[in-house]
């Protein structure tokens, strides 16, 4: 059944879909921001006593300030921040809605959720890529005990626990860990620890390595997860370990299938970058515009809310007549 038409719906509610509702709203738009988890499920599903590298006023929307206790901001801190501002710019949230579908073409689309079908001119996704993780292909890949979204220490404590990665995510978990009692190890493919790695974090990692509080196995892969043990193959050949847990900090990718259901097109290149025109973040699907993470397709460091936060203003822009169309 179709219900109430809108002329743009905005399809995830972390900031960067926050960012694009405020800026379609200021130019007249009426919108609607579908939301399959809750406000900012991004956010809310990183780890618990996280910090973000960015400080406050690069993570700003709409204009508000965030002002923080610290120097970096804290996870509620800034879940707290974008559910702050989305209040007080009444933006209407439909919250715990899956989008599964589009159909129609722009000025005439009708999105389809879990729930109903919503009429409307003009969608914007901003889904991000942190729902699907890049998971461990190997045999036991998908015990419990392998862990993709780490959230805090503490079952840790007194526990063996291997960390997959060597990203800033790895290096953050096994610290973390280290610092809380567990036993940690590392299986890093290359031969050393990434150099994307915060210049704050990547030598504290690397001096705990050096005087062997954490045991790292460099050009090593996981081979196999048994329920007491990680079997690692290594340059000296394979080795069993004792495990408890396994934290696979192994990255996420953007839902493509949801995107090629959607009608996004992809270049042909490693990353499977999104084609959209920069300048107005409409696809080849017009009327279908992409905003934030999701824009970099497997490329999942290309933008974050830094710099993603400004596609909102560049849709807005476009829509209310103001750019001319360039495609990449
Ligand atoms: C540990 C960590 C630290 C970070 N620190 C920083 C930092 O310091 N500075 C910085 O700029 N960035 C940082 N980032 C990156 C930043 O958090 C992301 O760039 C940001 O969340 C991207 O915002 P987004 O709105 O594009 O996507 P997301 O926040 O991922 O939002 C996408 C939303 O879409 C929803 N969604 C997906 N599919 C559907 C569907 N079918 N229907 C409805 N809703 C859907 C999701 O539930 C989600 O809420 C960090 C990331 C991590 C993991």
């Amino acid at each position: 059944m179709t219900q109430s038409t809108y002329d743009s719906v905005v399809v995830g509610a972390g900031p960067v879909g926050i960012a694009c509702a405020i800026e379609l709203k200021r130019i007249g738009h009426r919108v609607l921001v579908v939301e399959k988890g809750g406000l900012v499920q991004s956010l809310i599903g990183y780890p618990t006593n996280m910090e973000f590298f960015s400080t406050p006023e690069l993570l700003e929307i709409g204009g508000y300030p965030f002002a923080t206790r610290n120097y970096k901001p804290r996870r509620e801190e800034a879940i707290d921040y974008y559910r702050r501002v989305a209040f007080r710019e009444e933006l209407p949230l439909a919250l715990q809605e899956a989008v599964q579908d589009l159909q129609g073409t722009k000025n005439a689309f009708s999105v389809v959720t879990d729930k109903r079908t919503v009429s409307c001119r003009h969608v914007v996704l901003a889904v991000g890529f942190f729902d699907v993780p890049n998971r461990l292909n190997v045999p036991g890949g998908e015990r419990e005990k392998v862990v993709h979204y780490y959230k805090e220490p503490y079952a840790y404590t007194g526990r063996d626990v291997l960390v997959v990665g060597a990203k800033n995510s790895a290096a953050k978990a096994a610290l973390d860990c280290l610092r809380n009692g567990a036993r940690v190890s590392m299986v890093v493919r290359g031969s050393d620890i990434g150099e994307s790695v915060k210049y704050w974090i990547r030598p504290d990692l690397k001096n705990r390595i050096e005087e062997g509080a954490i045991h790292a196995w460099f050009e090593s892969e996981v081979e196999c997860i048994e329920p007491d043990s990680v079997t690692i193959r290594t340059p000296e050949g394979r080795r069993d370990i004792p495990n408890h847990v396994v934290l696979a900090m192994t990255g996420y990718r953007p839902d493509f299938e949801l995107l090629e259901c959607l009608g996004v097109t992809f270049m042909d290149d490693a990353a499977r970058t999104p084609i959209y025109n920069v300048e107005t973040m409409e696809t080849e699907r017009s009327g279908l515009f992409l905003a934030g993470t999701v824009c970099g397709g497997l490329n999942t460091s290309r933008w974050f809310i830094e710099n993603g936060r400004f596609h909102a203003q560049a849709i807005a822009r476009f829509l209310s007549g103001h750019s001319s169309a360039e495609s990449i």
